[in-house]
């Protein structure tokens, strides 16, 4: 067997099964040894039933008592019984298992390992995983169980017995640092490393692995730029821009006046645009710091000198709005430019018909997601490019743009504020802006920090918004097992916010395995009012705009990333009226409140994230994504600073044989995030 050996020959693997497997782009036994877990489960000992705390997995031990019950529809059979131990009795239920009735009515002793919610103020443990008899438990007890990311069909047993198995059959792996980086960083062999990210004894040998595996993948992603950066290197300007009095008059005409920071850094892009060599900037600036004006006001100056503009977005949702609200004020400002939109869910017609207008030239100002770079798009005359939200792409675009030759300026919005050293290693070459201010129109956002307690108080206060005419956002609870069940979430989620906020308040649902169109039409209504409560999962996070909106709930505020929050914040307070936040937790726990009262005291992305880094420390942070910053497979950029830091240091010492041979087997995966 080898890393290329297709996954059906593993035992246990048939053709439906290798589907699901494609499904997350695992084909060769070489990716799915690559396919790391998101999170583990710890199987820690069982607590006394008196301190089942709501909000937390936990394992409880004690007697079956009385009767197994079913009840619920056909739909939803729901299976009920109680156990008890010296300190109490405590409700546990299944979905969907009514099969138990059987096997449990023998009754004894029985562990129990699940989430403790409360439903209609009780205690209660949902879906445990069960081990009947009890000493069942013992086997488990203190290890750590990966939990993989699936998808409808496929089962973590069978991604874990697969993995068991391709670890056992291939042969180890070349180990392709030299003995003295690994022992000046502190670093775990490579085949350790491998096994120890899949099945860890513990915490610690966890760490290791991970700190291992995290230097690979920053050294590779480190090492491509460099190469990039070499070959082609910043190529000559070939554009004739010249600022325009046009747009002079936009700016004019805006109904607020451009805040000092952008004003400065709308002054270095112009410059740029002059020069010699083409522009390669960075513009960071928090949520709401007002980049996309910026952005068009690049994408107007070239379209006046004669050449087109693309702005590429992370998502179909982003690209869409952008198209929208451009395309506007477009028209608003009588501007004599077309706009062509190009996503990937749009029909072969129309993309067709995009094509068109692109190559003929008749669209000067072209908006879209990554099919903006696919090899049909010809461009007439692309004299920028400028990428919002640039962490979701990698620096790969760049290459394509050359290889099509084009060698366009190159503008990237970015909203996580990261210290210019990181940036300097994160960015390679391009030369960075910071937007350091927030429009002054702006009222600070309030903040609280409230356990589910204060749900109705929270549904009383979104009503009253609703009421004054304002938009809310809840980002719906968390669901680990599956992408399955996070869908039956939000709208099971939304059908019971309907029922408590009653029929005149229109509540609107999204997540991510909803159809385009539909996605398109949701934010579409929400933008406009339509919609008055938008119950969504963490798809909403990058961009979106709606100043009307005034209030953000997140429900289990406890297993986000602060600086995802400060994310998911950044979605209110858009415009001039005061906005809140509400999180919201399940945990009871001081050192979760004293965590997210981090979110109240600052402003600054990067600092929020260290805040939170310090106080839990790494070991903690299983499954926790602190930036999401140019999505790497392992490793994060803020959580893992000094890791990154090793790396680039480490790029520079090691050869190219070692460094590419770092890159192939960083490259190896279909999964890899990292597109390079
Ligand atoms: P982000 O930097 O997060 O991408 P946006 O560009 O979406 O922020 O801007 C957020 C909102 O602020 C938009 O509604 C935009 O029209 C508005 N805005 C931008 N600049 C200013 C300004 N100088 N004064 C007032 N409002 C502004
Ligand atoms: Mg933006």
């Amino acid at each position: 067997m080898t890393e290329y050996t297709p996954i059906h020959e593993l035992k246990g693997i048939g053709e439906k099964t290798e589907k699901l497997f494609w499904k997350l782009g695992i084909r060769t036994v070489g990716d799915l040894i690559r396919y790391y877990p998101r999170a583990y489960d710890i199987y820690e000992e069982a607590v006394p039933i008196s301190e089942a705390e709501e909000g937390r997995v936990q394992t409880v031990t004690g007697a079956i008592y009385g009767k197994v019950q079913v009840s619920g529809n056909r739909a939803m059979q729901v299976t009920s019984l109680y156990v008890k131990d010296l300190t109490g009795t405590l409700k546990v239920i299944w979905f969907r298992m009514p099969f138990l009735r059987t096997t449990l009515s023998r009754g004894g002793v029985i562990t129990l390992r699940g989430m403790i919610v409360r439903r209609r103020d009780v205690l209660v443990m949902e879906h445990p995983e069960i081990f009947y008899p009890s000493g069942k438990y013992e086997e488990k007890r203190g290890t750590m169980q990966p939990v993989y990311p699936l998808t409808a069909g496929l089962s973590n047993n069978t991604v874990m017995k697969a993995v068991k198995q391709a670890l056992e059959s291939l042969p180890l792996e070349r180990e392709p640092l030299p003995e003295q980086i690994r022992l000046k960083y502190h670093l775990a062999e490579y085949n350790y490393a491998l096994r120890g990210i899949h099945f860890p004894e513990d915490k610690e040998v966890f760490c290791h692995a991970r700190k291992r595996l995290v230097f690979d993948e920053f050294a590779a992603f480190i090492y491509s730029l460099r190469k990039l950066k070499e070959e082609s290197g910043r190529s000559e300007n070939r554009f004739r821009i010249s600022p325009s009095g046009e747009v002079e008059r936009f700016i004019k005409e805006l109904p607020y006046e451009l805040t000092e920071a952008q004003k400065r850094v709308w002054r270095e892009i112009e410059a740029d645009l002059k020069k010699n060599l083409s522009m390669s900037r960075l513009v960071q600036g928090d949520v709401g710091s007002g980049k996309t004006v910026i952005a068009l006001l690049a994408l107007l100056t070239v379209a006046y000198s004669g050449y087109q503009g693309a702005l590429m977005a992370p998502t179909e949702v982003l690209a869409k709005q952008h198209y929208e609200s451009i395309t506007k004020l477009l028209e608003e400002h009588r501007i004599p430019f077309q706009t062509a939109l190009l996503t990937g869910s749009m029909t072969a017609k129309e993309k067709r018909e995009a094509y068109r207008w692109i190559q003929g030239g008749e669209a000067q100002i072209i908006i879209g997601t990554h099919a903006l770079i696919q090899e049909k798009v010809a461009y007439q005359n692309l004299a920028l490019v400028v990428t919002d939200e640039q962490h979701r792409f990698g620096v790969r675009q760049r290459e394509i743009f050359a290889e099509k030759g084009e060698m366009p300026h190159v503008l990237v919005m970015s909203a996580t504020p990261i210290p210019r050293t990181l940036a300097i290693i994160l960015y390679g070459d391009l030369d960075i802006s910071v937007i350091d201010e927030l429009p002054s129109n702006r009222l600070p956002i309030k903040n609280c920090v409230v356990d589910t307690g204060y749900r109705p108080t929270a549904y009383r206060f979104i009503k009253n918004q609703i009421e004054e005419g304002r938009q809310c956002y809840i980002i719906c609870p968390m669901v680990e097992e599956s992408e399955h069940l996070e869908v039956e979430n939000v709208t099971d989620y939304s059908a019971m916010l309907q029922e408590e906020l009653g029929n005149k308040i229109v509540v609107g649902c999204l997540h991510g395995k909803m159809k385009q169109e539909q996605k398109d039409r949701i934010m579409e209504d929400f933008g406009e009012g339509k919609i008055d409560v938008l119950v969504s999962t963490t798809v909403i996070e990058v961009g979106i705009n709606v100043p009307n909106a005034t209030v953000m709930m997140v429900e289990n505020a406890e297993r986000f990333g602060l600086a995802q929050l400060h994310q998911l914040r950044g979605r209110v307070g858009r415009g001039k009226y005061q906005s809140y936040c509400i999180f919201m937790t399940g945990s009871k726990a001081k050192d979760t409140k004293e965590r997210l009262d981090i979110l109240n005291k600052s402003n600054d992305g990067f600092k929020i994230a260290s805040e939170d880094l310090k106080q839990r420390g790494p070991g903690d942070l299983f499954g926790i994504r602190q930036s999401g910053l140019m999505n790497f497979r392992l490793g994060d950029v803020f959580q893992d600073a000094a890791v990154l830091q090793m790396a680039s240091e480490a790029v520079s010492v090691l050869s190219k044989k070692e460094c590419e041979w770092l890159k192939k087997l960083e490259n190896h995966t279909g999964n890899s995030s990292v597109i390079l």
